[in-house]
């Protein structure tokens, strides 16, 4: 939407306040991220009404829930434009009705439209890249609002796909990070018998020097997929894998389609084809009538896995879902304790991930100046773990490095500079 805006002639602003246009691309996926959401409207409306040449706009997932777009309709007047996920190609039109009317401009289509491909683009770094390769999800976990809000899986042609990525590479990219809501599925929908892991294959011969993916679906995990983790030597040794729960019937009442045993087996595997791999996930705590002993079993297949890192989260009803239909007899206070309770693995986890390289020499392709301290540099090792350490070269910014790793906190690590 940036790129959008960037080609009508604005410019990016650091100051949504003092802006033209102020866009609010929300997030649904948890009460409280809608929560923000309302709190941000509610300072934009006193700043409309010192400007009411100001253009706000709200877009993303929350207009997708009728919920929410009724209540923006009803209660924030000040809102200029509303827009869904499948509006965002309309923006410049949008805009333009919203000057020429004046009047509230509302687009919100339940079915998603086609893949728009050679959209403008803003990128924010000038060394990594985020790169969708699908929209939308078929999985339909009971909890979860996404294939509501963004609708069916569309996958991207692999040709447009490998096309932005080589001309990344020759722009001087060094990373990308492939996006999905469900990347294991890349494919499906075209019909082709082309995989996730093939793409994998073909993007490592571009020439990018690092390739990660977000989010994997432990189901769809494939054998190529693994295999081409351990053979293309662009595609990092980490892997985001989230579990949300590691007890069975639970797994089954939220339609994960798989088992302990059967996260376990992708698990070993994984470790067996690239024996240093770091592996993070997420986990809900609280689901609907969780007991004790089914929580002690998603604490269980933590120890098991030896997780590197984790989000954590307390399940949170979304309207629309099969679970905000079940009852719930858990208590708040539970839950918040459970959440406790489980962090604490969690963050031992971070730490030993950080302890196991002490001593060792890592590559960290290298973001910036660090928020540690004067004189430090930081960026992120092929394992992904932030690593800080002593320097002030920013011609070192966008460069890959070997640092040797000296002391490991939960958070990140620190170490020198090799020569
Ligand atoms: N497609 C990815 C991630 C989707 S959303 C996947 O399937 O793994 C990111 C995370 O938010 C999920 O993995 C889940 O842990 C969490 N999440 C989704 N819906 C939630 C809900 N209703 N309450 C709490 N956490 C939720
Ligand atoms: Fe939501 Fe992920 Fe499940 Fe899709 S796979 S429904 S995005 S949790």
């Amino acid at each position: 939407m940036a790129g959008i805006l960037e080609s009508l002639g604005y410019k990016l602003s650091s100051d949504p306040m003092n802006s033209d246009v102020v866009l609010l691309n929300t997030c649904a996926i948890r009460e409280n991220a809608e929560q923000r959401i309302w709190g941000v409207l509610g300072q934009l409306k006193g700043r409309k009404r010192e400007n009411p040449d100001m253009i706000v706009g709200i877009c993303g997932c929350m207009p997708q829930e009728e919920n929410a777009t009724n209540k923006l309709l009803e209660s924030y007047d000040f809102v200029d434009i509303v827009f869904g996920t499948h509006n965002r190609n309309n923006l410049p039109e949008l805009i333009y009705q919203a000057y020429l009317t004046k009047s509230k401009v509302v687009e919100v289509l339940s079915t998603q439209g086609t893949i728009l491909e050679n959209a403008p683009k803003v990128r924010e770094s000038k060394h990594k890249a985020w790169v969708n390769i699908m929209f939308g999800c078929d999985e339909f976990c009971t909890y979860c609002i996404v294939p509501y809000t963004r609708g069916r899986e569309r996958s991207r042609h692999k040709d447009d796909i490998i096309s932005e990525v080589k001309e990344l590479v020759s722009n001087g990219y060094k990373e990308i990070t492939l996006l999905g809501q469900n990347v294991n599925a890349y494919g499906k929908d075209l019909g082709s018998d082309y995989t996730f892991g093939d793409l994998l294959y073909d993007l490592d011969k571009t020439g990018i020097e690092r390739i990660r993916y977000t989010t994997s679906h432990p189901r769809d995990l494939d054998e190529k997929t693994m295999q081409a983790m351990a053979d293309c030597k662009s595609v990092m040794p980490h892997l985001h894998l989230p579990v949300q729960s590691g007890d069975d019937d639970i797994l089954k009442i939220m339609n994960r389609k798989y088992t302990y045993d059967d996260y376990m087996t992708k698990i070993n595997r994984l470790k067996e084809l690239v024996p240093d791999i770091s592996i993070t996930t997420d986990i809900i705590v609280g689901f609907p009538n969780e007991t004790e002993e089914q929580f002690q079993n998603t604490l269980k297949l933590c120890n098991n896995v030896g997780f590197e890192g984790a989000f954590t989260f307390i399940y949170s009803k979304r309207e629309g879902t099969p679970a905000a239909k079940m009852p719930d007899s858990i208590s708040e206070e539970e839950k918040h304790e459970r959440l406790t309770r489980l962090n604490q693995i969690i963050n031992a986890g971070y730490k030993a991930g950080h302890e196991r390289f002490v001593g060792k020499v890592v590559e960290v392709l290298v973001d910036g100046p660090s928020k540690h301290g004067d004189d430090m540099m930081c960026g992120y090792s092929s394992h992904l773990k932030l690593t800080h350490f002593k320097s002030s070269d920013m011609s070192l910014i966008g460069k890959t490095v070997k640092v040797k790793v000296t002391e490991p906190k939960t958070w990140f690590m620190i170490g020198e500079l090799c020569e």
